[in-house]
């Protein structure tokens, strides 16, 4: 199966973001990963768009966690790099996975130990060789339903 995209604005990527949304569920995580201005705060305002988030979305860089609940369903914005080991249990994360909105998550690396069996895993990398807006997004699904959504979402 692919499982690579490349895009070459952030208008694209958001696009992305915005097509992923209507497949998600309460529960459901995405984990973004890439290095910094690699584009995962960009995917999630498409995200956010999808879901019908109208607020603004900024990066929880330095709130480590962000909610907007005024979509079809809550989103939990996180980013945990600043976040200290095992930080994760004070932030109640787990209570975030099992709760009732779709959970992204930034950074996922730093809350590696912390995180459930099934999720979709996004990394995104720029390619200087290809220019400044150029990303190559690796999707990782675990579990079933990510699998499929992957599939249906960019084909085989
Ligand atoms: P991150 O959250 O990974 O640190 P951001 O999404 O905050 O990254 O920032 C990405 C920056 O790169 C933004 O300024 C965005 O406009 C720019 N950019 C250029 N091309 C792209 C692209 N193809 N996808 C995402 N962002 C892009
Ligand atoms: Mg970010």
């Amino acid at each position: 199966m692919k499982n690579t995209m490349t895009v070459n604005s952030a208008d694209q990527t958001m696009q992305l973001g915005e097509k992923l949304a209507p497949f998600l569920q309460p529960r459901d995580l995405i984990l973004l990963d890439g290095d910094l201005g690699a584009g995962k705060t960009t995917f999630t305002k498409g995200l956010a768009k999808g879901l019908g988030i109208s607020r603004p979305i900024k990066s929880p860089t330095f709130t480590i966690i962000r909610e907007y609940q005024d979509g079809r369903i809550p989103l939990y914005h996180m980013d945990v790099y600043r976040l200290e080991e095992g930080g994760g249990e004070d932030l109640g994360l787990e209570e975030y996975f099992n709760g009732d909105g779709v959970n992204v998550v930034e950074w996922s690396k730093f809350v590696a130990g912390e995180l459930p069996n099934h999720y979709l895993r996004i990394i995104f990398k720029r390619d200087d060789s290809k220019g400044d807006n150029v990303r190559t997004l690796t999707f990782e699904p675990k579990g079933e339903r990510f699998v499929k959504m992957i599939h249906e979402m960019i084909g085989d």
